[in-house]
């Protein structure tokens, strides 16, 4: 199924130009057009999800693998000193494209990014932990 208004629909399928770094039946990966470290990509499936929770498990498990292959070719190509492996789901998340998509992010030793691609911590009682804890045992 694709999304007519959705932009990584007409990437993933060509119909935009796109730099291409690998491409097979069900995935396009594509270099970010605002990269946060030299070398960022995108993997698109060619199957419009919204994100995580849409898409078929089978597809997910096919992105993670084509990462782990993605992240080894492109450390050794880039040599890189670290990888992140980011994927937003929802605004609130940070996803700005509502097309599932994997961010590969090569990173280098002072890419300045040191602070960036991280979270703040928050301070939670020995109760809030327990009963988010029960929520998540259920
Ligand atoms: P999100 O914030 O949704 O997780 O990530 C969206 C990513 O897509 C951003 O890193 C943004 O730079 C990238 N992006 C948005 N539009 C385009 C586009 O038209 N072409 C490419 N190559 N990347 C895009
Ligand atoms: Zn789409």
């Amino acid at each position: 199924m694709r999304d007519a208004e959705c932009i990584f629909c007409k990437i993933a399928a060509g119909e935009i130009p796109s730099k291409t770094i690998y491409e097979d039946e069900q995935f396009r990966v594509i270099m970010d057009i605002s990269p946060a470290t030299k070398g960022h990509a995108l993997i698109l499936p060619k199957e419009h999800y919204a994100n995580l929770y849409e898409i078929p498990e089978e597809v997910a498990a096919d992105a993670m693998k084509l990462a782990k292959k993605l992240a080894k070719k492109m450390t050794d190509a880039l040599q890189c000193d670290g990888f992140n492996l980011i994927q937003n789901n929802g605004e609130v998340a940070g996803q700005t494209v509502f097309h599932f998509h994997m961010h590969l992010i090569p990173r280098y030793k002072n890419d300045g990014n040191e602070d960036k691609l991280c979270w703040n911590h928050v301070e939670l009682s020995e109760e809030e932990l327990e009963e988010i804890h029960q929520k998540l045992i259920k």
